[in-house]
This record gives structure tokens, C-alpha cells and sequence, in this order.
């Protein structure tokens, strides 16, 4: 069912190894900058780890042609605006296209949560609202868990 979902994980903004006692907290103070690859993108180093990505690894949504930047901005509008509707206009997509990405970010939404809380100063209520678009309510908390890597994504 959601083996075209590719896994949402915000570009750079914390370590990426689900191995790692500070995977998915944003701004955690591990991440360092750590030069650049031939083509450009930013390297990090996750102090905690050791261990190296570029801040477009598993980038959300890669195979897709929207921006990273883009998706995640759609979610937070519609966690503000709750409608999908006009989350598509603004963005100049389909309403089916912003349905998509709210299934995929619904299948990541432990890492994705941590973003729209941290970056885009979203409260709980609308990532609730959010969560109930897609008929998962999320989970009341502060720290994402730990989860292992499920093809068929999170349960609700
Ligand atoms: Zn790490």
C-alpha cells in the first residue's frame, strides 16, 4: 500500500541513524557541519553517532518533484487552514497531491511532528488537526520514539 511512500526525514535537521540515541530531535545540538560532497550538499556529522549524512539523505518525498521545503510548508498550512482545498490552491497542485503527501508524511509522522513543532512553530492542537486528516491522531508526547524501518509504515 505504501511502497511508493518514501520516507520523510527533514533535511539536516538532526541524525538521520534510527540507530541513534538523538535520531529525530531537531536541533539537538549534535549536528555539525562536516564540508560538503562533489556535488555541493551540505555533509553533517551527528557528534553523538559519528556518523556522516548529507542533509539530502532520505530526504522526504526525493522521488518527487516538489521541494522538500514545499511539502513540508503545504502540512503546515493545512494543520493552520485544515482544508485541503486550499492548501492546493496556494500551492498550485491537485487536492489528490496534497492528500498524497499527507499519507506519506502520516507514515513518517513521529520525525515529521518534530519539524512542524520545532521549525515551524506549530502547536499541538494543529498537528492534531493535521493527524486527523489522515485519521491518525498522532501521539500526545514530546519525544519521537524510536522505530524500526516498516515498509508498511506506522499503524495508526
Ligand atoms: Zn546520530
Amino acid at each position: 500500500m505504501s511502497t511508493e511512500i518514501e520516507r520523510i526525514v527533514p533535511a539536516g535537521s538532526f541524525c538521520p541513524n534510527e540507530e541513534c540515541p538523538d535520531f529525530g530531535k531537531v536541533e539537538a545540538g549534535n549536528l555539525i557541519n562536516f564540508g560538503h560532497t562533489k556535488a555541493g550538499t551540505q555533509r553533517r556529522l551527528c557528534k553523538t553517532c559519528g556518523g556522516t549524512f548529507t542533509i539530502t539523505r532520505g530526504t522526504i518525498f526525493y522521488r518527487r518533484r516538489t521541494s522538500q521545503k514545499d511539502i513540508v510548508e503545504a502540512l503546515a498550512q493545512l494543520a493552520e487552514r485544515g482544508s485541503i482545498a486550499a492548501v492546493a490552491r496556494v500551492k498550485g497542485v491537485k487536492e489528490d497531491t496534497v492528500s498524497d503527501w499527507l499519507r506519506a508524511a502520516a507514515e513518517h509522522w513521529e520525525t515529521l511532528e518534530a519539524v512542524l513543532l520545532a521549525d515551524y512553530r506549530l502547536s499541538r492542537a494543529q498537528i492534531d488537526a493535521l493527524w486527523t486528516f489522515v485519521g491518525h491522531k498522532g501521539e500526545k508526547g514530546d519525544a519521537p520514539k524510536k522505530t524500526r524501518k516498516a515498509p508498511s509504515g506506522v499503524a495508526p
